[in-house]
């Protein structure tokens, strides 16, 4: 199946294409016959005409009152529920998500449009005694100016809507760019904010590809911040650049999330939660368990049990309600999956099942992997380093100390999670865990609205994602003395 349906930039309130010539096909991973449609190929001209767009309007919508920003906000959040059987089946056909996780992605995108409008009633700064006499000191926050976004394939509704919304609350205007591989669910994120009423100019999107149309968003000089989620290795070329620009920079990049299971932790929830976080959204998500660490005295019990549930996944395109796990997004990342396959086989990782491609039937024209559980060594590379495909890897511990030494051993730090019932265990567990989000018997993955989202070590730079930091980061504070006293006091003034 083929399709000619080109995915346009939106500029200054108009859908228009971009002007470099060599389109990037978008094309279902379920099933690679299928091309969904092309990616208009834009250039540095595009980004600057969406930049001067988003400048254009930024003094307006710098002057719109901010609950009425809000409102918008709230709208788009009601319009995305609305939307979610639409949006998910999109979202399916170009990431690979089954329809259920699909769906789950835009109402859970609903929900940051719900919290994030509330904010709007709350951009609150504060009044602040002064050491001066007949002095009104307090502090009150303003917007950047235009701001860029770069957003991955991954969460494809969500990640955007959760940048747009702060943003645009706290007055930026925005130029977005999301991934190569889901330019239509971007599209319809843009088009549910601007049916929500966002005025032309305001939120501004440019397709095309990275090295180009986000570089080209990062160098220029009128964007003022830039939000980027994705690889660890482009977010910090980004960050490096921003801070030679004199930019403002928020990443979250990879992670490599532990799920610690002691002696006296309830395997079958433990079990439960690995299945969930390893193979939910086929290991595609930055919060996913992509390492079991697990105390010798109950691993065979996990090991045997997990192994029962990986045989239980189905994988299958997500459009089919019994798939129960989609494909990787497109090529290459099905190739680092599989590179990963035979470097753990290479250092001796002790395959429990999986290991391959799941080909079977009309899977053959897909990017399927069998779910995989493997026993490793700390050491070793698939233990370290992130896979972003449905492989976990088991690493067998003595202690909790050797636990916290193995989960700690990486140079990431989004999320984790222990499963034990000591609540000694636990309190030292959240002291001693690197990492910026934390689970206690629940699984790696999730984030609520209201509660910071992000990461230590490498995983996470500049302040975090969602709750009042998602606003502190798209804000400036003024702090303002005003003197009442009607006369100059001189004095120790510094
Ligand atoms: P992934 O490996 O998960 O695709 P990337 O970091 O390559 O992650 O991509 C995440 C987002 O960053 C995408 O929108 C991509 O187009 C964009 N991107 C890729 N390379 C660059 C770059 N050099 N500068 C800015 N953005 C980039």
């Amino acid at each position: 199946m083929s399709s000619d349906r080109l995915f346009l930039n939106y500029i200054d309130g108009a859908w228009v294409p971009g002007s470099g010539s060599t389109p990037i096909a978008d094309t279902n991973p379920a099933d690679l016959r299928e091309t969904i449609g092309w990616v208009t190929d834009s250039t540095t001209e595009d980004v600057a005409a969406a930049v001067q767009a988003a400048e254009r309007a930024y003094p307006a919508w710098r002057a719109t009152p901010v609950p009425v920003r809000g409102r918008i906000v709230r709208d788009a959040g009601r319009l995305f529920e609305q939307r979610a059987a639409e949006i998910g089946r999109v979202l399916t056909r170009e990431e690979g998500k089954i329809l259920a996780e699909a769906e789950g992605e835009v109402l859970k995108g609903a929900t940051l449009m719900e919290w994030f409008s509330g904010e709007s009633r709350r951009l609150n700064g504060q009044t602040v005694p002064s050491e001066i006499p007949n002095t009104f000191a307090y502090t009150t926050r303003e917007p950047l100016g235009v701001v860029g976004l770069i957003t991955p394939w991954n969460f494809p509704m969500a990640i955007p809507a959760w940048k747009i919304a702060p943003a645009l609350v706290a007055g930026n205007t925005v130029v977005i760019k999301g991934a190569e591989q889901t330019p239509w669910v971007t599209e319809l994120v843009v088009r549910t904010f601007i049916d929500a009423g966002v005025p032309p100019g305001v939120l501004n999107m440019v397709q095309g590809r990275g090295a180009t149309v986000g570089a080209a968003l990062v160098e220029h000089p009128a964007v003022h911040a830039i939000s980027f989620t994705g690889s660890t290795e482009i977010g910090h070329l980004i960050n490096a650049r921003g801070a030679a620009l004199g930019k403002r920079v928020q990443c979250e990049l990879g992670g490599k999330n532990p799920l610690i299971l002691l002696a006296d932790g309830d395997v079958d929830l433990a079990v439960a939660a690995t299945a969930k976080g390893a193979f939910g959204s086929t290991g595609q998500r930055c919060t996913a368990t992509s390492r079991a660490i697990v105390h010798r005295a109950v691993l065979d019990e996990f090991t045997h049990k997990l192994a029962a549930a990986a045989a239980a996944v189905v994988p299958g395109n997500g459009l089919d309600p019994a798939s129960t796990m989609g494909p990787s997004v497109d090529s290459g990342q099905f190739g680092k999956v599989h590179e990963y396959l035979q470097i753990g086989a290479a250092e001796g990782a002790e395959l429990v099942c999986g290991g391959g491609r799941a080909a079977q039937g009309d899977l053959e024209h897909g990017l399927f992997t069998q779910p995989t559980i493997w026993h490793v060594q700390r050491t070793m590379r698939v233990a370290r380093e992130e896979i972003f495909g449905p492989v976990l890897s088991v690493v067998a511990v003595d202690d909790f100390e050797e636990a916290i030494a193995v989960a700690n051993a990486v140079e990431f730090g989004l999320t984790s999670s222990i499963y034990t019932r000591d609540v000694n265990t636990v309190f030292r567990y959240v002291d001693q865990i690197q990492t910026g989000m934390l689970h206690v018997n629940s699984p790696t993955i999730g984030g609520e609205a209201q509660l910071p989202f992000g990461g230590m070590k490498k995983t996470g730079i500049g302040p975090r994602e969602h709750s009042t930091h998602a606003i502190d980061f798209f804000t400036e504070w003024k702090t303002v003395y005003i003197d009442h006293g009607g006369g100059f006091r001189g004095g120790n003034l510094y």
